[in-house]
């Protein structure tokens, strides 16, 4: 019993079932939000490629055919922003999933809530912690970064060992020692990033000083809101164009089991490493 129940949860809260990950929803300044990963262990080495759709309905139910595709032919990415909804004004009664066609089989995401389906007092308990996240420290260096998030699917690159799976060029520029082609999703907006560390690692950001001749630093820093960030997902700070590989993270405050704010040890990459030539989109 008490395995049903945590299934049920886990569906609810984070949009998991067999196929999917998570499937996550959140209100941003471009409307909403959806971010989803996959159970890579659930596919098949013939499962790629995966295209998603993203499906929108106006009750909450698991019944496909009250879902209306708003996006189809989703390839490369595991994001979408829902822009056709109004930022300012009621809350958004809408709820999606994501429809994952591979060349095997059709299957679904649960149904996405907003944050997981808190309540209103839940909901304004979340708004109020993530405010305060935010705004408390303005005497704290923060700034704008574009998250890469690294992929762990799709086509195999032709440096990868096709027999122990390791990665024999670690510089490889078709997938940036990722082993999967393009090496990363890049994150349609920007995240802003707070910076915990101590002020002696932040003189990396003085834009005076060249790339060559900065240490290689760690610093600790948060962000609030989605999608969950992994060990080895990027940062990039474009201002400077100064990298940063994730060494940890993890969920500093949820409510309700949704990821509210996440604390991150990040590790500005070395002015060689490959990352420096992937090419940012827009
Ligand atoms: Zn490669």
């Amino acid at each position: 019993m008490s395995s049903e129940i945590g299934t049920v949860a886990s569906e609810m809260t984070y949009g998991r079932n067999e196929w999917f990950h998570y499937a996550l929803a959140e209100i941003t300044s471009g409307g909403i939000s959806l971010y989803w990963d996959l159970n890579y262990n659930a596919f098949t080495l013939e499962d790629p490629p995966f295209v998603f759709s993203v499906l929108r309905a106006t009750e909450l139910t698991s019944d496909t055919s009250a879902y209306t595709a708003i996006a189809e032919n989703l390839e490369d990415t595991y994001s979408y922003i829902d822009s056709s909804i109004p930022s300012i004004g009621k809350w958004p009664h809408y709820y999606y999933m994501i429809k994952l066609e591979t060349d095997l089989r059709t299957v679904y995401s649960p149904p996405v809530m907003l944050y997981g389906g808190l309540s209103d007092r839940q909901r304004a308990l979340a708004r109020g912690i993530i405010r305060r996240a935010l705004l408390s420290p303005r005497h704290l260096q923060h700034f704008a970064c574009i998250l890469l998030k690294r992929k762990y699917s799709g086509t195999v690159c032709s440096c990868r060992d096709s027999i122990t799976e390791e990665v024999l060029k670690p510089d490889c520029t078709e997938c940036y020692g990722t082993g999967f082609v393009g090496g990363y999703y890049q994150e349609g907006s920007e995240k802003i990033l707070i910076v915990n560390s101590p002020l002696n690692s932040i003189e990396t950001f003085d834009k005076s000083v060249k790339i060559g001749s900065v240490t290689p630093a760690k610093m600790a820093a948060r962000f609030s809101g989605l999608p969950p960030v992994r060990y080895n997902d990027v940062f990039v700070h474009p201002a400077t164009n100064r990298r940063f590989y994730v060494v940890s993270s993890k969920v500093a405050a949820e409510i309700h089991g949704f990821p509210l704010i996440q604390e991150l040890e990040l590790q500005l990459a070395d002015y060689k490493d490959v990352i420096y030539k992937f090419s940012l989109e827009g």
